[in-house]
C-alpha cells in the first residue's frame, strides 16, 4: 500500500486552506462613502487645481507618507506604473543602462525599456535573494543610470553597501518594494532606502486595492516629475513652467476615488497582518528546519522581513531526491486556497524563471522592428542575456529554493501543521519516489 499521495496515498489536508482576506467592512463603508459622493475619481490632466487628484487620493497620499515617514507619497493606477514613473523621473533615456535583478517581477526590469534604456542584470546573494553588491559593481560601465533594486519575498536589500556603490558612480536608486511593505532595515521602512520606492496595492500583496501603487521619495524634484509623468506631463509643463523635458511625455496612471479609499483602509490594517504573517512564518520555520534537507532562509542582520512568501533552500544531496519531485510530493499531500482554485497548491518550485531568459531578450525584440533599444544607435554597450550570466539565481531557480505562500494571517496553527505534515511525510516515506 503505497503512503504518499502522489503514489494513491491518503492525502493529509482534505480541506481546502482558507483564502487571504484582507477586506470587509471598513472598506465597504469606505467604498459606499466614495459612491454615494458621486465622484470617483477627480483627477484632471491640465494644470488646474485637481491635477493633483480628489479628496481621497490626496488623504491617502498624506496618510502613507506619514505611516512611511517620507517626505512624499504619490498615488499610481499599479506598482508597475509606478516603476516607470521612477525611471522616467531619473531621466534615463536610449544610450543608458539600467541594472536590475532577473529575480524578480518583470515590471522592475521593464520599466528600463520603456524610456528606451537597456536593462543590465546583475545576480543576486545566495542567501537573501537580493541584488548582490559585488554582481552590480561589476555591471557599472559609463553608461549607467540608476539600480533597480528589489526587496524580493520582502526582504529589504543591503541598502548600505549598495546605496555607497550608488553614491560612488553618481547612480540613483530605485527600490521596488512591492513585496516588503512595513519590512524594515536599521528601523527605517523598506521604500524609503534608495532614492525612489514603488509599493503595489495589487490583488496579491500584504494590503490591496484591486489594483494600485504608490511611490515615496524625499526628493521634492523626483515627486514633482512622478506626479506630471503620471497625469499627462505634456499638457501640463507648459502652463506649470515646468523646465526640465526630459521624459515629459505623461501617462494616464491615476488612481481613482475608490481605490483610494480601500486602500486607506487596508493601510491601517497592515500592521496587525504583518504581525500575523511574521508569527505564521515563525511557526513553521521553527518546525520545518528539523526535516532533514529543508533550511527557512535566513533574514538579513538589523532586518525585519515582510514575508510576502517564505523561502526555503532545500538540499537535493541530504534527501537524496530533486527538488521538483519532492515538493510534487508535497503538494499532491495538500489543497490549493479558497478563492485562488486555479492557482493549486501555493508552493512553488524556486520564483519566477531569471527574467534575461524571457523571449524579450533572447530575441532582443522590443520597440518596433529593428532591436530597440538593444540595438539602437545610441546604444554603445554590449549587454548579454545568455543562460550562464548570473550563476547564482540560476542555482537558486532550478535547483534549491521553494517558496510558498501558507503563511497568511487567515491561516491558523491547525492549517500550519498540516504543511508541517505534508512536508515530514514526505521526507519520511521518500523511499516512495
Ligand atoms: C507585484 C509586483 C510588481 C508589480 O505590481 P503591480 O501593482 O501588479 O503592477 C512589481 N514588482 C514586484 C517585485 C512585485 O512583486
Amino acid at each position: 500500500m503505497p503512503r504518499l499521495a502522489i503514489n494513491g496515498g491518503d492525502k493529509v489536508r482534505k480541506e481546502l486552506f482558507p483564502a487571504y482576506r484582507p477586506i470587509s467592512s471598513q472598506e465597504e463603508e469606505a467604498v459606499l462613502r466614495v459612491i454615494r459622493s458621486g465622484v470617483l475619481s477627480k483627477f484632471l490632466g491640465a494644470w488646474h487645481e485637481d491635477f493633483y487628484g480628489g479628496p481621497e487620493v490626496q488623504a491617502l497620499e498624506r496618510e502613507w507618507a506619514e505611516h512611511f515617514q517620507v517626505k512624499h507619497a504619490i498615488s499610481v493606477n499599479s506598482a508597475t506604473s509606478g516603476l516607470y514613473c521612477a525611471v522616467g523621473a531619473t531621466g534615463a533615456g536610449p544610450g543608458d543602462e539600467i541594472i536590475a535583478s532577473p529575480y524578480t517581477m518583470s515590471a522592475s526590469a521593464t520599466s528600463a525599456l520603456i524610456f528606451n534604456s537597456v536593462p543590465v542584470f546583475a545576480d543576486i546573494e545566495e542567501d537573501f535573494f537580493c541584488l548582490d553588491p559585488i554582481s552590480i559593481e561589476s555591471r557599472i560601465t559609463p553608461r549607467t543610470r540608476a539600480i533597480v533594486v528589489v526587496d524580493i519575498f520582502g526582504q529589504p536589500y543591503d541598502a548600505e553597501r549598495i546605496n555607497a556603490l550608488a553614491r560612488k558612480h553618481n547612480l540613483l536608486v530605485i527600490e521596488d518594494a512591492a513585496q516588503a511593505p512595513g519590512a524594515r532595515y536599521k528601523g527605517k521602512y523598506a521604500g524609503t532606502l534608495g532614492d525612489i520606492g514603488v509599493y503595489s496595492l495589487n490583488y496579491h500583496k500584504h494590503i490591496h486595492s484591486g489594483e494600485g501603487g504608490m511611490l515615496v521619495t524625499d526628493n521634492d524634484e523626483l515627486a514633482e516629475r512622478v506626479r506630471l509623468i503620471r497625469n499627462h506631463a505634456e499638457s501640463v509643463v507648459g502652463p506649470k513652467g515646468t523646465g526640465n523635458l526630459i521624459n515629459m511625455i505623461g501617462f494616464n496612471f491615476r488612481m481613482t476615488e475608490l481605490e483610494a479609499a480601500v486602500a486607506r483602509e487596508q493601510l491601517k490594517k497592515l500592521p496587525d497582518l504583518l504581525d500575523k504573517r511574521k508569527r505564521n512564518v515563525n511557526y513553521l520555520s521553527e518546525r520545518l528546519r528539523k526535516i532533514p534537507g529543508l533550511e527557512p532562509a535566513r533574514e538579513r542582520d538589523g532586518c525585519e522581513h515582510a514575508f510576502y512568501v517564505h523561502p526555503l533552500k532545500y538540499r537535493g544531496e541530504v534527501t537524496g531526491i530533486p527538488r521538483d519531485r519532492f515538493i510534487e510530493a508535497v503538494k499532491a499531500e495538500l489543497m490549493p486556497s479558497e478563492m485562488r482554485l486555479s492557482e493549486g497548491v501555493k508552493i512553488g518550485c524556486g520564483y519566477v524563471k531569471p527574467l534575461y531568459l524571457l523571449p524579450m531578450f533572447q530575441e532582443l525584440t522590443g520597440y518596433g522592428d529593428k532591436g530597440c533599444p538593444f540595438r539602437c544607435g545610441w546604444y554603445k554597450g554590449e549587454v548579454s542575456y545568455q543562460q550562464g550570466i548570473c550563476p547564482v539565481v540560476e542555482r537558486m531557480h532550478f535547483s534549491e529554493l521553494v517558496t510558498h505562500e501558507l503563511i497568511h494571517a487567515n491561516l491558523s496553527d491547525s492549517d500550519l501543521d498540516d504543511v508541517v505534515s505534508a512536508f515530514q511525510k514526505v521526507w519520511e516515506y521518500r523511499g516512495e519516489l
